[in-house]
């Protein structure tokens, strides 16, 4: 089998890990533990590149990279560790406005996305409803040329930095639910919206946004009314192009292994010296091995034209669950001083294990948890019957 990219692929890798090498400093990897997976100096550099527009299909007037590229460019800045959230939501959205969004959306929102001078967030999930999307409840009412929205989103993350949330909405309540809704594309300074932090446990900042009596004009609306649907399926096709490769965190099995040939057990022993840590740092790698094997698998179904769906949930449950479960050993493996936080004296890789230890089970939840990605499975690949 020739597992070997084609040679543009492999030289704008090239490319992406120079800019790496350049621009991803310490300071910016660490900014990415003070609350938010975002970086307005990065991100505003990887949109000087080009490579916010180029991943944009071409035929909605975009760069138009290829998929072999687009997968090469998130496998080295997954795999380098850099603030890649902000640009993810900014590719989705941008992609999904061009497809489907009116002039007006078009021309206020795309060009500023893309530039790297503004984010939205994703505005879906509530309080009662997560998994099941479709049931959203926050309600948008006509009122003349205008809309009334009033209602409450859960985890809205990167609210508080951005300037627009992407707002899934229900404005009909006599059809079945998924026919009911309708989205749109709200600026976040517009009066009636209050956005309050949530604080995770793996210190990352999301947010509860209320809207109380939000008015907006209908040039906010994206797609049909009741249409919302159609945007979903556009959000999460786009979303599979950034989501096809996912990595358990490789800079962290690196920084294990440095703190293991070099520090000592209170039984003498250098860390590395034990079989079992040995065995568990082979088997981590051989899950990042397993994942590059998705991301191209993916990669290779998106270059030839086929839309993939099951093999992107894959990707996603293997990495996250990967990354919990080797977040937990390197926590054993490190011993008691592995519970020491992030900057503490004495902390092994700076704190970096227990940061990770904690950072990694929302993974496994946002995004589409690992039980409703295993059902999406056992449905797509397996043929079992749909669970609900
Ligand atoms: C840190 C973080 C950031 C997030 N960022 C965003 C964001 O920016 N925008 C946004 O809109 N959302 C965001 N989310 C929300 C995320 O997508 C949801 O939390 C997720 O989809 C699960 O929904 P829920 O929390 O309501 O859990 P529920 O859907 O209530 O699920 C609870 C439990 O039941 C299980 N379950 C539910 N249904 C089934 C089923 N049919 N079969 C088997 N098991 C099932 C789930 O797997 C889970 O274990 C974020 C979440 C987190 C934690």
């Amino acid at each position: 089998m020739d597992w070997s990219f084609p040679p543009e692929a492999e030289e704008f890798r090239t490319e992406v890990k120079a800019f790496i090498n350049e621009h991803l400093t310490d300071e910016v990897i660490s900014s990415t533990h003070e609350g938010t997976i975002h970086n307005w100096d990065f991100h505003k550099k990887i949109a000087e590149r080009g490579w916010l527009g180029g991943a944009v299909p071409s035929e909605l007037g975009g760069g138009g990279k290829s998929a072999l590229e687009m997968a090469v460019m998130i496998e080295e800045l997954q795999l380098a560790g850099a603030p890649i959230d902000g640009m993810g939501v900014a590719i989705v959205v941008a992609s999904v406005v061009l497809e489907l969004g009116n002039n007006h959306l078009k021309e206020s929102i795309v060009p500023k996305l893309l530039s790297g001078e503004t984010l939205v967030s994703f505005g879906y999930t509530e309080p009662d409803s997560g998994s099941d999307v479709a049931a959203a409840q926050t309600r948008a009412v006509k009122d003349g040329d205008e809309w009334v929205i009033n209602g409450q989103k859960m985890w809205t993350t990167m609210a508080h930095i951005a300037d627009y949330v992407l707002l899934l909405t229900r404005t009909n309540t006599e059809v079945p639910k998924h026919k009911g809704l309708t989205f749109f594309i709200v600026p976040l300074n517009t009066s009636g919206i209050e956005i309050q932090p949530v604080h995770t446990m793996g210190t990352e900042r999301s947010n509860a946004t209320f809207y109380d009596d939000v008015r907006i004009g209908d040039e906010w609306r994206i797609g049909d009314v009741d249409g919302g649907w159609e945007i979903m399926k556009a959000a999460l096709k786009y979303e599979r192009g950034i989501a096809g490769g996912q990595f358990p965190s490789p800079p962290l099995i690196d920084a294990f292994v440095d703190h293991a040939q070099t520090s000592k057990r209170p039984d003498g022993l250098t860390i590395i010296d034990d079989p079992v840590v040995r065995e568990r740092l082979v088997r981590a790698l051989i899950d990042v091995e397993v994942c590059r094997g998705f991301a191209y698998n993916t990669a290779f179904l998106a270059s030839e034209g086929v839309m993939f769906g099951v093999e992107g949930s894959m990707t996603k449950l293997f990495a996250s669950e990967s990354y919990k479960k080797h977040s937990k050993w390197f926590i054993d493996m490190a011993g008691a001083e592995g519970l020491l936080y992030l900057g503490e004296d004495e902390a092994p890789v700076g704190g970096l294990l227990d940061e990770h230890f904690r950072h990694a089970p929302v993974t496994t939840i946002y995004g589409g948890t690992s039980e409703i990605t295993r059902n999406l499975i056992a449905e797509g690949l397996l043929g079992l019957p749909r669970t609900r």
